[in-house]
């Protein structure tokens, strides 16, 4: 690879690798840029309390702010932070930037923020998160990391060690996506978990299908018999809404309560607005 003007072009020998190693590479290359040239963005979706609406908070949602191809879901580029040294540079952003920012949202309001499994396994994880709540100045209660299912269960003694020093700074731990992955109930008992995500794919069919439904119901009381917080992903409409709270689940999260946008100011947080959104993610509350 060599640079070509401020952007850095790879190139390779014909043959010495597939076209699909060579757009692995560039993304690679570009998102390294991204970060350096503040192309990154942190997006914010709204959880709240289904019995009133009343927020507790926001998850952190990274996007890219791409000079050519626009603004991009975390689908079209985290994977190739994944298999490189990328991983811990761009997590790093993240915590930082979202406990920047939470710091200067309501005392009482909580931020979300996700981790991979390969940042959560290195060593200086649980420095990290020391050292950006240390630098700005949030609760550590305000904090939640969200993990995924496989990533509590292929866990490494050292990285075990590593989110209990993270908890016993008062930091808490959200299992997403559950019940999606290989053995949701073993990763419940790895990790100290606080709150139990229910995957979309569930939420989905929930009112149509008894099935689901059952099951929901299922992980539901697991979540209660266990004294877990439970949230509900991917909540887009009022039936939904309604079953989730006639069936005990008390949080929630989805396009009915707000899409993920950018929070432009405190005052805005506080008025429970968000304005400046790009078209494609216009904060649109379904509910009255
Ligand atoms: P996730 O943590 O499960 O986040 C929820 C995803 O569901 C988000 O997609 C959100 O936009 C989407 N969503 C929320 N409500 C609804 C709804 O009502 N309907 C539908 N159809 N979708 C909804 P997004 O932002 O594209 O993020 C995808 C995944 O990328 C996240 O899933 C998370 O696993 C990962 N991710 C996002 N940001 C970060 C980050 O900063 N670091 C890491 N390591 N992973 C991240
Ligand atoms: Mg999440
Ligand atoms: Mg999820
Ligand atoms: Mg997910």
């Amino acid at each position: 690879a060599k640079a070509d003007g401020s952007r850095a072009r790879v190139e390779v020998h014909e043959g010495a690798l597939s076209d699909s190693d060579v757009d692995a590479l560039q993304l690679e290359v570009d998102l390294r840029h991204a970060l350096d040239n503040d192309e990154l963005r942190l997006f914010y979706q709204p959880i709240v309390h289904l019995a009133d609406e009343s927020l507790l908070g926001y998850e952190a949602l990274i996007r890219w702010q791409h000079p050519t191809r626009g603004l991009l879901p975390p689908g079209a580029f985290l994977d190739a932070a994944e298999n490189n040294r990328l991983t811990s540079k761009l997590g790093a952003w993240v915590l930082r930037r979202a406990c920047n920012d939470a710091v200067t949202w309501p005392e009482d309001l909580r931020v979300h923020v996700n981790v991979s499994a390969r940042h959560l396994a290195e060593d200086g994880f649980s420095e990290l998160v020391a050292a950006a709540l240390e630098e700005s100045g949030l609760e550590p209660s305000r904090l939640e990391l969200e993990i995924t299912e496989s990533t509590a269960l292929f866990a490494a003694e050292a990285t075990l060690h590593s989110v209990a020093v993270v908890t016993d700074q008062g930091v808490t731990l959200a299992l997403d996506d559950f019940g999606t992955g290989y053995s949701a109930i073993t990763a419940l008992h790895r990790l100290p978990i606080h709150t139990l995500k229910i995957d979309r794919s569930f939420v989905a069919d929930v009112v149509a299908e008894p099935a689901t439904a059952a099951l929901v119901q299922g992980l539901l009381q697991l979540g209660r018999g266990m004294g877990l917080q439970v949230i509900a992903e991917g909540i887009e409409d009022l039936d939904q809404a309604a079953w989730l709270l006639d069936h005990g689940c008390a949080m929630a999260q989805g396009f009915a309560f707000g899409r993920p946008a950018p929070l432009p100011s405190p005052t805005d947080v506080l008025i429970g607005e968000v304005t400046d959104t790009p078209a494609e993610d216009v904060a649109g509350a379904l509910l009255p």
